[in-house]
C-alpha cells in the first residue's frame, strides 16, 4: 500500500500574502491524534515534493485542514500557494509528533505557546474534548508580527464559544491570548518577554509558571523553542517525549535552512 493518499482541495483561504489555509478531503483510513503532523505536498515532475505539516482540523472531522506559510522561493510553498479548489494534494498516511496531551504529566493548567504557523497543531488540540477533561484551564498564546497574521482569530473569539458540542467547555476553560510584536494591539510583545516580565500571568490573572500546576506545549521557530526550553528548564520543568511524559513538550513549526 502506498505511504500516501491523494486528496482533493475543497477550500482555500488566503489570510495574508504570506499565509494561507486550505481544507481537503480525508481518506477514511487516515488516523491521527490531535497535535500530530504529517507529510503533505504536490507531485512535481512526477515525483512527490513533500514537507511536514501540522494538522489544524481535529481528528473527528471529515475533512483535513492545514495552515501554510508562503515562502517566495520555497520548493513546495512557491507552488502550494497557488492551489485551487479541485486540485490534488498528497497526504502522508503516517501522522506523528510530540505535541500530544498524552506526553504530558497530569496538571491543572495547559499552556499552548505558539508563534506564526506554530498555531496549527493547537487548533486541533483545543477542539479535542479530552483536553478539557485533562486540564481545568487551557491557555492558547499565539504570537505574530502583524495583527492580520492572527489566523483563526474570529473562530477562536466568536465561533468556538458558540460551538454546539464544545462551546460550553471552550467558554469556561479556554483562554486565548493573541500577541503582536510589530504593531499596536491589545497584547504586545514576544512570548519569552511576556513570561519573563510576568505580564502574561498578570493579564490572565493566574500565578506565574510553576512545574506543580502547569504543563506546556510549544510550537514555533527554532529560536523561540531554544529560548523557551532554557527558560522552562531553569524553572524546574522537565521535557517529555513520545516515550516518557514530562512537564513540557516541543515541536518546531519549521526547520531553519
Ligand atoms: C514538524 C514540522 C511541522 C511543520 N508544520 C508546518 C505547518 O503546519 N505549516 C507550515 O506552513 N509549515 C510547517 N512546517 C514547515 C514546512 O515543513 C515547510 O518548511 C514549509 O512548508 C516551507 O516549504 P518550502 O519547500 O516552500 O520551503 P523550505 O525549503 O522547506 O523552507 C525554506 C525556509 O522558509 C522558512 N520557513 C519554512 N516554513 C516556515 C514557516 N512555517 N514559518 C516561517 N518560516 C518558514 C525557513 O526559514 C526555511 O528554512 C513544519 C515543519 C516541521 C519540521
Amino acid at each position: 500500500m502506498s505511504a500516501f493518499n491523494e486528496e482533493r482541495v475543497l477550500t482555500v483561504h488566503h489570510w495574508t500574502d504570506r499565509l494561507f489555509s486550505f481544507t481537503t478531503t480525508r481518506d477514511k483510513s487516515l488516523r491521527f491524534s490531535n497535535g500530530h503532523f504529517t507529510m503533505i505536498g504536490l507531485r512535481v515532475n512526477d515525483k512527490p515534493l513533500l514537507r511536514a505539516y501540522s494538522i489544524v482540523s481535529p481528528n473527528y472531522e471529515e475533512q483535513l485542514e492545514f495552515l501554510s506559510i508562503k515562502v517566495e522561493d520555497g520548493p513546495l510553498t512557491s507552488r502550494l500557494q497557488h492551489i485551487q479548489v479541485g486540485d490534488t494534494i498528497i497526504v502522508g498516511r503516517k501522522p506523528t509528533g510530540t505535541l500530544l496531551i498524552d506526553y504530558l504529566l497530569p496538571g491543572k493548567r495547559l499552556y499552548l505557546l505558539s508563534s506564526g504557523t506554530g498555531l496549527a497543531p493547537f487548533m486541533s488540540i483545543i477542539r479535542d474534548p479530552e483536553t478539557y477533561e485533562k486540564f481545568e484551564e487551557v491557555v492558547l498564546v499565539h504570537s505574530v508580527r502583524e495583527v492580520k497574521e492572527l489566523a483563526y482569530h474570529d473562530l477562536l473569539v466568536n465561533q468556538l464559544p458558540q460551538h454546539e458540542l464544545l462551546g460550553e467547555q471552550v467558554s469556561k476553560q479556554l483562554r486565548y491570548y493573541p500577541t503582536v510584536t510589530r504593531e499596536a494591539f491589545q497584547n504586545m510583545g514576544r512570548i519569552t518577554d511576556l513570561i519573563d516580565s510576568g505580564k502574561l500571568f498578570s493579564d490572565l490573572g493566574v500565578p506565574a509558571l510553576n512545574p506543580v500546576d502547569d504543563r506546556i506545549m510549544i510550537c514555533g521557530s527554532p529560536g523561540m523553542l531554544k529560548d523557551l526550553k532554557a527558560m522552562l528548564e531553569a524553572k524546574g520543568f522537565q521535557e517529555g517525549n513520545t516515550t516518557k511524559p514530562g512537564d513540557f513538550v516541543i515541536e518546531r513549526a519549521f526547520a531553519e535552512q
